[in-house]
């Protein structure tokens, strides 16, 4: 088999990668609905993979996985590497989880990063009844992560609550030490809503970057006695381009609540100082940033020899992301918690795909199905509807 084009179109948000082939087979691929531009860097691998057998995936990821980098810039390796599992478990006709090794387990387990409700303020009521709320979403989530601190807009309703200058600036960078009234304010919050999820659902809290070390050893020591799942990206993270492994063993050494970061890393590699060094507890790699499905897997099994979780970050995967979350999720070893659950955005983007299951999440799980490839297809005469004119061939 050989493929002889690939193709990029932007559906609501996500840019979906399209790999087409000799033998009447496509593979399909998603990138975060947060990044739209950048399909036109999708379509520079294009000549490196022409003519490539997709269902020899890692030879075909040769060719292309040294050209990427930190998010945003693994994201389009990831779907390629994505589009070619779908092909290779089409072509064999089965499901990419045997692909990878096999079923562990079932069902997958998922936590809530994406069902969210308006916030009616920022108080510590106001974070307890938003979180009531979701404790009672229909998906019965058994793991929560609310943004707090340098994630969220905590800080920006005072300026009594860090030393620093706070911007409220898109994507700007706020990072730097906080007062005590500041720490007391994030703490009040998390006790609040931990209040109202006791130990029924467990909380996770994604919390920057942007952290000083020593406010971060204050922080999850002042929260060890609440059972928090995971404290995220205090330090490093989310779009930060480099991993400061040390940094976060002392604050992981210090305290006895699960330390996690990693959505932003591509590839292994970049993860060997975090887990040979053990300096957190959890890692959190997405699969369409971190340089895909397979990627991932080597991670998880990695990080189960050095004794850490695995929790992979996924709130803006989409629908073909979200299938293939559940893919790689059913093959991971024993240290895997759950994923953090994509929603389709907008609405119509559940009217374009089938063979997701309905509900999809039961009981915070999803049942592993069992379709070729990663199972979900589009319904290409109601997909087409939702095209640019730009992108008008993309089934063709
Ligand atoms: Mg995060």
């Amino acid at each position: 088999m050989k493929i002889t084009d690939l193709k990029c179109a932007v559906i609501g948000q996500n840019p979906v990668v399209r790999i087409v082939t000799d033998q009447g087979i496509s593979g399909y691929g998603e990138i975060e609905n947060t990044k739209p531009y950048l399909k036109s860097h999708v379509l520079f691998y294009k000549p490196l993979l022409i003519g490539e057998d997709p269902t020899d995936v890692a030879r075909t990821m040769l060719r292309i996985r040294r050209m990427g980098a930190f998010k945003p810039w693994g994201s389009s390796v990831s779907a390629i590497e994505m589009a070619l599992w779908d092909i290779a478990g089409k072509a064999a006709g089965v499901p990419v989880y045997k692909l990878l090794g096999g079923k562990i387990r079932d069902r997958v387990r998922v936590y809530n990063g994406g069902v969210r409700f308006p916030m009616s303020g920022h108080s510590p009521a106001d974070y307890a009844e938003n979180m009531a709320r979701m404790k009672e979403a229909r998906e019965g989530f058994s793991l929560i992560k609310q943004g707090i601190g340098y994630h969220s807009q905590m800080f920006s309703h005072s300026p009594d609550y860090t030393y620093g200058e706070y911007r409220r600036a898109e994507r700007y960078p706020n990072r730097g030490p906080i007062t005590e009234k500041g720490l007391k304010y994030v703490i009040s919050c998390v006790q609040a809503m931990k209040e109202v999820l006791g130990d029924e659902v467990a909380l996770a809290l994604d919390c920057g970057p942007g952290w000083t070390v020593p406010d971060a050893i204050r922080l999850a020591r002042a929260l060890e006695p609440l059972n928090i799942a995971w404290l995220e990206d205090l330090l490093t993270g989310d779009y930060v381009p480099y991993v400061t492994a040390d940094l976060f063993r002392e604050v992981t050494q210090s305290t006895t609540v699960p330390i996690h970061t990693g959505e932003q890393i591509y590839l292994r590699e970049n993860f060997m100082d975090l887990i040979e060094k053990r300096a957190v507890s959890v890692v959190g790699p997405d699969p369409e940033d971190v340089g895909g499905i397979a990627e991932l897997k080597w991670i998880a099994e990695y990080a189960d020899l050095h004794g850490i979780m695995m929790a992979p970050h996924g709130v803006f995967d989409g629908l073909i992301g979200l299938a293939a979350h559940v893919q790689v999720g059913a093959a991971m070893p024993q240290n895997y918690i759950a994923f953090e659950y994509p929603v389709g955005r907008p609405e119509w983007w559940y009217d374009i795909v089938e063979g997701l299951p309905d509900p999809i999440v039961k009981e915070s799980h999803i049942a592993v199905w069992d379709r070729p490839g990663l199972g979900v297809d589009f319904i290409v005469s109601e997909a087409k509807k939702r095209l640019s004119d730009e992108d008008r061939d993309f089934f063709e």
